[in-house]
């Protein structure tokens, strides 16, 4: 067997994530590698908690991102946050509440379900009366922006009403973070966690989370130590805290994070807003020509994530087969449906570096020849 370098072939990637990683980033990442204490590095590690900040809109101090792809960002969030024995509630309209639930149990918590059908935002009303059956509760979790589904709950709705309960809030952003409205302060969200690989379009493996300090004060005063020493955020601070002297917690990423930091200068000189409206205007644009090729969104207006659309696949259409054309005729990924909707949507995403007016123009000219 001869090996040779892997080159792939460049693929356009709207489905719901991985997201194009723009030139710019791909070639910073490319920068030699410095030491993960170098006086270099540690300037770049301050710099890239200032930009987050930007892009959470928070003051938040502990801003940073994670050594892990996504779910480590929210398993970071629920093993600090939560404690054996605890009560949390559990907000479910698609696959990622579902794995909420999954962390809140293995940390020996209870998880009490707000269920809401898939497709739909979650509905405030169910949470304010899952919190009055259970006072004892202490912490709310829900996924800002569904990505199985393409829907987006009302998370500023959703934080007030676990404040009036005295719950402390974790907020799934992966998705979200650089492609809707995200409000980490004005909307008092108390934990955060997002992914560098969607609306960010950078590569995967980095969490970006930001916690405020109600939450740090529920760490500090937690009972049980936190049972996972690599997500232990006592620790990590130790290495991303400016205001203590750094030590060697683990072996950063360091290329992944000049990465992470290209990709954030890239969202502050484009405005965050200005990224929002982005999303929002070609979602616009691809529902338009969807609707044009007689294919129908599933997620009611209203309730529609920009940076995700979730397309039912019209009766008798095979969903593989055309995404394997797409892929094999147009180098043009679109996303499969999940649990429950697999086989019966396809999920475009327009995220990041990806949502873009020419990729609409391919999406929509790659499906109307194919399912001619
Ligand atoms: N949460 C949401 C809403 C996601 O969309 C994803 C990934 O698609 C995750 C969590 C997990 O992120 P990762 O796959 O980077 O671990």
């Amino acid at each position: 067997m001869q090996y040779t370098s892997f080159q792939p072939r460049p693929r356009t990637l709207l489905g719901p994530g991985p997201a194009d990683v723009h030139p710019r980033i791909l070639a910073a990442m490319a920068r030699p590698t410095i030491g993960h204490l170098d006086p270099l590095f540690i300037a770049l590690m301050d710099e890239i908690k200032d930009l987050l900040r930007y892009a959470f809109r928070t003051e938040n101090r502990l801003t940073m991102p994670v050594s892990g792809p996504g779910s480590v960002g929210m398993e970071t969030c629920f093993v600090n946050l939560v404690e054996p024995g605890d009560k949390v509630v559990v907000c479910i309209n698609g696959v990622f509440g579902t794995r909420m639930k999954e962390n809140v149990e293995r940390i020996g918590a209870t998880a009490v379900v707000v269920a809401d059908p898939w497709g739909r935002a979650v509905d405030p009303n169910k949470l304010e009366d899952a919190l009055r059956a259970h006072p004892d509760a202490k912490v709310v979790a829900f996924v800002h922006a569904e990505t199985s589904t393409g829907a987006r709950s009302d998370a500023k709705t959703l934080v007030e009403i676990a404040h009036r309960h005295d719950c402390i809030t974790i907020v799934d952003a992966v998705t979200a973070l650089g492609g809707c409205e995200l409000q980490v302060d004005a909307w008092d969200i108390d934990a955060v966690y997002a992914g560098s690989q969607k609306c960010l379009s950078c590569t995967p493996g980095l969490a970006p989370i930001s916690l405020n300090e109600r939450a740090l004060e529920r760490i500090r005063s937690r009972q049980a130590r936190v049972q996972s020493w690599f997500m232990d955020l006592n620790l990590v601070m130790g290495y991303w805290d400016g205001s203590q002297r750094r030590s060697y917690h683990h072996t950063a990423p360091i290329n992944a994070l000049y990465g992470l930091h290209e990709a954030l200068l890239m969202l502050r000189e484009e405005g965050i807003e200005q990224a929002w409206a982005r999303h929002h205007r070609h979602h616009l644009a691809l529902r338009a020509g969807l609707e044009a090729l007689g294919l129908a969104l599933i997620v009611p207006e209203g309730e529609r994530l920009p940076q995700l659309n979730l397309v039912s696949i019209p009766e008798g259409i095979d969903d593989a087969t055309v995404r394997a054309r797409l892929l094999a005729e147009y180098d043009l990924e679109l996303g499969a449906g999940l649990g429950d909707l697999a086989g019966k949507v396809w999920r475009i995403g327009l995220m990041g570096y990806s949502s873009r007016p020419e990729n609409l123009m391919l999406c929509l000219g790659a499906l109307g020849t194919v399912l001619r």
